[in-house]
């Protein structure tokens, strides 16, 4: 059994929870259920070690406890990887990819801690002003909640972390209770590289009993949350007047013009559907393509579907693993059924075995499927043909989503054009939807959410500016 962490003190409790492994259906551990009182410590005991500890902890020290904690977490890739594999059944090829992006995040976090930097503001630029110093400084908030999804256990969780610690704030960790074991080993090793217990706390429990009484605690500073769009929708309510980054989901398209390379496009957009079985926010689900080459590409794409593994992701060789459970497979396999009804057809897969969704090509799809209207979040994809480039950007943004899309073109003007007509927060040309690099600002508009990660961006967000002025003797 394992339980909440506060103040470096593990936490049991009588009310517990199994976690399973998707894949084997095997029990792994129980997982000890924090009480809202016990939220409650963890919270109080965070503020507390804000204002004694954290605030006043030199950039040096920060940078170097984040820089242990990056070579801890890549001295043991592969125990946390083979977590991720048994918790969340990620294969484990990308498993051992998320502890090396994980790693990353902490490194440039690290760098980062020491570069928090502010201006001095042009006092006399104002009638009056003359005779004054004015500096801009930023300022660590206090306590921010991490409350993450189960898709990236490990570096979504530290794309929250990470940077709150390198501003100097201090954190409440809630993890998806179907994803505890990494957030619990994850905790331990920053303890272990010498951050101060309370400065990260970890509290496991379900979304309604610690998750919603947490973002409503009044010293909390900061919700930074991701997940789907009605928790996100709940949290924005409920958080009152504190600070609220939302990452949330998306049903990302990508455009494929005929001029692009469609083999390059055919092979990086199978990984960008089917990758971790869909579960993925940015994961290619609707696949646009030009007329004059949609035969070609929907051949070529259905053939290298239908070469991929699928089965067991603790097997090096397995490209495609479960879903996270038996009803988000058996939901995703009502989604198809549903759109075939309305007219659709499969082009490969459409079958479900336990938590195992083959990957699932769909084409005659329309926009009131849900396949194609909601986020599907399974290894489902669309493929559409369009005829022209007003026709391509129409159909991407007929979406309540705006996460990342991808174009594939070798006309660079309409690259360019194409990008500043999609509403979304980023776009790729020649990359596909589903890649992200964790340096760049990344994040949602319309209801993918608002706010952004990537180290830099999300210590703007975990930081406030100050202003400090001085009037100078004449
Ligand atoms: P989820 O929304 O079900 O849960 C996410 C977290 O919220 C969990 O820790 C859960 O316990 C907590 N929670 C649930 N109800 C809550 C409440 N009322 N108050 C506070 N916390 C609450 O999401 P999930 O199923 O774990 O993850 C899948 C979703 O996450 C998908 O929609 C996906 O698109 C999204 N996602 C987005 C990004 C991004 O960066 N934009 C990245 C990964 C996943």
């Amino acid at each position: 059994m394992i339980g909440s962490i506060i103040n470096g003190k593990e936490l049991t409790s009588k009310n517990k929870m199994a976690i399973h492994n998707p894949y084997t259906g095997e029990k792994i551990d129980d997982i000890a259920l924090a009480s809202k009182q016990e939220m409650d410590d963890a919270v109080k005991d965070a503020y507390q070690c804000f204002h004694e500890t954290m605030k006043i902890m030199p950039a040096h020290e920060r940078a170097d406890i984040l820089r242990e904690t990056a070579n801890l977490l890549e001295e043991r890739t592969e125990e946390f990887a083979e977590t991720v594999v048994k918790e969340a059944g990620k294969p484990i090829s990308a498993s051992r990819g998320e502890v090396q992006r994980g790693v990353q995040v902490l490194r440039f976090a690290s760098e980062k801690a020491k570069d928090i930097t502010g201006e001095v503001i042009p006092m006399d630029a104002a009638v009056g002003g003359n005779g004054r110093m004015g500096f801009a400084k930023r300022d660590p908030l206090g306590v921010v909640a991490a409350i993450t999804p189960f898709n990236f256990p490990l570096n979504l969780s530290l794309h929250k972390i990470a940077p709150a610690i390198a501003a100097g704030n201090t954190v409440i960790f809630k993890p998806a209770e179907k994803t505890p074991i990494s957030a619990y080993k994850l905790t331990k090793l920053f303890h272990e590289a010498g951050l101060p217990a309370s400065a990260l706390n970890l509290v496991m429990g379900t979304g309604e009993e610690v998750g919603d009484p947490l973002v409503k605690h009044d010293q909390i500073h900061k919700v930074s949350f991701t997940g789907s769009l009605p928790v996100g929708r709940a949290i924005k309510e409920s958080a009152g007047f504190k600070k609220v980054t939302l990452e949330l989901g998306s049903n990302s398209p990508n455009i494929i013009f005929a001029d692009a390379n469609i083999e390059e496009a055919v092979k990086s957009l199978v990984t960008g559907a089917f990758a971790f079985s869909g579960q993925v926010c940015i994961s290619a689900q609707r696949i646009y393509v030009q007329k004059e080459v949609y035969d070609q590409f929907l051949e070529q794409y259905v053939s290298l579907t239908e070469s991929l593994k699928v089965g067991d992701p603790a097997d090096e060789g397995t490209d495609v693993g479960p879903m996270i459970n038996e009803g988000e497979a058996e939901r995703a396999k009502q989604w198809i059924d549903d759109a075939v009804e309305k007219g659709a057809k499969i082009a490969a897969g459409g079958e479900r075995k336990g938590t195992l969704l083959m990957p699932t090509i769909m084409t005659d799809v329309d926009e009131n499927m849900k396949v194609i209207a909601e986020e599907v979040f399974a290894p489902i994809v669309s493929i559409i043909p369009f005829e022209t480039e007003e026709e391509a950007v129409k159909f991407s943004n007929n979406s309540i989503y705006g996460l990342q899309a991808g174009v594939f073109t070798i006309d660079i003007h309409r690259a360019f054009r194409v990008a500043e007509k999609l509403e979304m927060g980023g776009v790729w040309i020649n990359e596909i939807s589903t890649y992200r690099q964790d340096n760049i600002p990344y994040g949602g508009v319309k209801q993918s959410g608002f706010g952004r990660e990537g180290v830099k961006y999300a210590i703007e967000d975990m930081t406030e500016l100050k202003f400090i002025g001085l009037k100078l003797e004449q």
